[in-house]
């Protein structure tokens, strides 16, 4: 991979807990302008190395370049300043606040953070411009003030990506967007990151194939902690051992 064209570089990433091998030299790459879909059976091991791309988690040997640096014993909070944009889940929204309070709160938590964003009016004013900005940019302008916990699961997907854009991400880090979406909801988040994709490196771990197929420039196939193969829509499709061994074929 090229460092300077890429901007996440995995190389040699081992993880096991205790004996059982999560990540087994995972060799990865995400180049700027790409969307990168990242597939595999349940337990291959795709959440554990999203955790260790944002620092959640160690691995025990290998190597994470974020933007040409070495990154692997970085704390996740650094990672995150970085602009590691790592999609929360769904219980780190605050499900009594508004959606524009969360992309408040998201935008405080960049600047770093003093608790004075719902009284400085002068600053509240700037911030809330702002902020409407990224809900708009998400497809929630028109829903601002409505109450997380009064949100549909799409919409509240949709506010987990606002709440990402506000701290100007440079990498996309979403596992399972579409996970419990109906075909509606998952039309709408393909048409957001069909538009956000331009502009934002992204890695998506989806089951959903055809969001899959229509999103992504380049798929690896991670097996029992292993990316078996990479490449296009096509040519995964045209993979034997991928058919065989995910596809079901
Ligand atoms: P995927 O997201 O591809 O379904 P995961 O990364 O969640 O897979 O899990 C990979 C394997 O690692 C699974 O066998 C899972 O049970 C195991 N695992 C994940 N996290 C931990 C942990 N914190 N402690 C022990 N085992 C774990
Ligand atoms: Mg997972």
């Amino acid at each position: 991979a090229d460092p300077l064209a890429s901007v996440l570089v995995l190389e040699n990433l081992h993880k096991k807990f205790g004996a059982l091998v999560a990540t087994n030299g995972v060799n990865l790459d995400i180049r700027q302008g790409e969307l990168h879909a990242l597939i595999g059976p349940n337990g291959a091991g795709k959440s554990t190395l999203i955790a260790q791309i944002c620092g959640e988690i160690r691995p025990d040997s290998g190597r994470i370049l974020f933007g040409g640096q070495d990154i692997t014993s970085l704390p996740a909070y650094q990672r995150a300043r970085m602009g590691m944009g790592r999609s929360f889940q769904l219980t780190q929204l605050c499900a009594d606040f508004t959606a524009m309070e969360n992309v408040l709160l998201s935008l405080e938590a960049k600047g770093g953070g003093s608790i004075d964003i719902f009284r400085n009016p002068r600053r509240n004013a700037v911030h809330r411009e702002m902020a409407q900005t990224w809900l708009e940019r998400a497809g929630l302008g028109d829903q601002a003030d409505r109450v997380v916990s009064n949100m549909a699961h799409g919409q509240r997907r949709q506010l987990e990506i606002a709440v990402a854009l506000a701290r100007h991400p440079r990498l996309i880090l979403l596992d399972e967007p579409m996970a419990g979406m109906g075909s509606e909801e998952s039309a709408s988040l393909t048409a957001l990151l069909q538009d956000l994709k331009r502009e934002y490196p992204i890695l998506l771990i989806e089951h959903d194939m055809d969001a899959v197929f229509a999103l992504a420039d380049r798929i690896s196939v991670l097996v029992y902690g292993k990316v078996i193969f990479t490449g296009t829509a096509s040519e995964i499709r045209a993979h034997p051992e991928v058919r065989a061994a995910y596809l079901g074929e």
